[in-house]
C-alpha cells in the first residue's frame, strides 16, 4: 500500500479577508481547544480504521497557527504515533503573518515540521491593507527570519494576482520581496470574486484589472519567477529545485489522501468522502459523508494536466494501463496548433497559455 497525505482542517482565523470563501470563522479559546482535542480523536479513529502510513502532513486552514505551538504540537505528535510519520515526512503548517506567539517556530520545529506556508498576498502594504491582510511589510519580514532562525528552511509565499488596482509593477515588486527573501516556494493565485464574501457585494467599486490585464500578470510572474531560478511545476505553483509541495503534488497525482477536520475531503480506497462544513458538529463527533468514487480516467487526466508535466503517457500507464484515448488526442490537436497545449510522444502538457483558459480546455479534453 502506498503512503497517504494526510491534511489536518484548523477553520480559525482572527478575522475574516473579505475575498475569502474558504470555511473559517472567529473563535474563542474554549472552542479552539475542543477542537484540538476532536482532531487528535479523529486522527486516532481514522488511523484504527484505514491503518495506513502517511509520508506527508499539511495543516491548513483557516489559520492554523491561531492555534499557537503547544496545542499544534500535540496534534502533530499525535498524527506521527497515529500514522508512522517517520523524521523524512514533509510536514507543512500554515501561517498567518499577524499575531503569532513568541516562539512558536522552535516549538514548531521541534515537532517536526519542515516546511511554513505564509500568506503573504502583496509585499504592498496598501494592497494588503485593501484585501484586509493585518500584517505589514516589515512585520512580514521579521516573521520570515524567525522561520529561518528557527531553522525552519522550507518557506512557501502566497502571492495574489489581479487585486484591486493591481499592475505589473506592483506585481513586480511583490515578487522583488518573495525573491529578496530567498524563500524556497512561491504560489501565484489569481483573485476570484466568490459568492457570499463581501468582495462579491462592492464588486461594482473595486477597480480590479481586467480579465487581460491578469493574463498578462500571470504570463509576466512564470517568466519572471522562472528566470530568477523558481521553476513553474503546477498552474499556480513554483518551486526551487526539489522545494515542489510533496503533500500538493499527491492531490495533482491523483494520490491518496486523508483529511481530517471540517471541511476536510479525503481519498482512500477509491473512494471519496469529507467532513460537513461544520466545526460544531466536528466537535460532537459527526461523521464523513461520501461523495462517490474517484480516481477514473477523467479525473487522473483534469488533476495531471494541471502540471507542467501533464498528463504523462508512461505514468498513465503505470497508473491505470492505458494510453492516452485517441478522442482525446484528437481534441488535443486543435489546441497544439493555436499554441495551447503541446500533445506528442510523451503525453499532453499545457502551455502557459493554456494554463490561462485551463479549466476550458481541460473540461473539453475529458468529455
Ligand atoms: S487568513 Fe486565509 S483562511 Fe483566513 S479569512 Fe483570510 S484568506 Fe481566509
Amino acid at each position: 500500500m502506498n503512503n497517504i497525505g494526510l491534511y489536518i482542517h484548523i477553520p480559525f482565523c482572527a478575522s475574516k479577508c473579505p475575498y475569502c470563501d474558504f470555511y473559517s470563522f472567529r473563535s474563542d479559546e474554549a472552542t479552539r481547544e475542543k477542537y484540538a482535542e476532536a482532531v487528535i480523536r479523529e486522527l486516532h479513529s481514522a488511523a484504527g480504521k484505514y491503518g495506513r502510513t502517511a509520508d506527508t502532513l499539511y495543516l491548513g486552514g483557516g489559520t492554523p497557527s491561531l492555534l499557537g505551538g503547544n496545542i499544534l504540537a500535540d496534534i502533530i505528535e499525535a498524527a506521527k504515533r497515529d500514522f508512522r510519520i517517520d523524521s523524512g515526512a514533509e510536514i507543512t503548517v500554515e501561517c498567518n503573518p499577524h499575531s503569532l506567539e513568541n516562539g512558536i517556530f522552535e516549538k514548531l520545529k521541534a515537532a517536526g515540521v519542515s516546511r511554513i506556508s505564509l500568506g503573504l498576498q502583496s509585499a504592498n502594504d496598501s494592497e494588503r491593507k485593501r484585501l484586509g491582510r493585518r500584517a505589514d511589510r516589515s512585520e512580514i519580514e521579521s516573521v520570515i527570519k524567525s522561520i529561518k532562525s528557527a531553522g525552519i528552511d522550507n518557506i512557501s509565499l502566497d502571492v495574489m494576482l489581479g487585486i484591486p488596482d493591481g499592475n505589473i509593477d506592483s506585481l513586480k515588486s511583490t515578487l522583488d520581496f518573495c525573491i529578496s527573501q530567498d524563500v524556497s516556494h512561491i504560489s501565484g493565485y489569481i483573485l476570484k470574486i466568490e459568492e457570499g464574501t463581501p468582495f462579491e457585494k462592492l464588486q461594482g467599486t473595486l477597480s480590479l484589472p481586467d480579465d487581460d490585464a491578469v493574463s498578462d500578470m500571470y504570463l509576466f510572474m512564470c517568466e519572471y519567477l522562472d528566470s530568477h531560478g523558481y521553476k513553474q511545476y503546477e498552474i499556480s505553483n513554483f518551486a526551487k529545485r526539489g522545494s515542489e509541495s510533496r503533500h500538493n503534488l499527491k492531490y495533482w497525482n491523483c494520490e491518496e489522501y486523508l483529511g481530517i477536520g471540517a471541511a476536510a475531503h479525503s481519498f482512500i480506497d477509491g473512494k471519496r468522502f469529507y467532513y460537513p462544513r461544520s466545526a460544531e458538529g466536528f466537535i460532537n463527533g459527526i461523521t464523513p459523508e461520501a461523495d462517490g468514487e474517484g480516481g477514473d480516467l477523467g479525473e487522473y487526466a483534469m488533476l495531471r494536466l494541471r502540471l507542467t508535466d501533464g498528463l504523462d503517457e508512461g505514468e498513465l500507464k503505470k497508473k491505470i494501463g492505458i494510453s492516452i484515448p485517441d478522442n482525446m488526442r484528437k481534441k488535443a490537436e486543435k489546441y497544439a496548433a493555436d499554441g495551447y497545449l503541446v500533445s506528442d510522444g510523451q503525453g499532453i502538457r499545457l502551455t502557459r497559455k493554456g494554463f490561462l483558459v485551463s479549466n476550458t480546455i481541460i473540461s473539453e479534453l475529458i468529455y
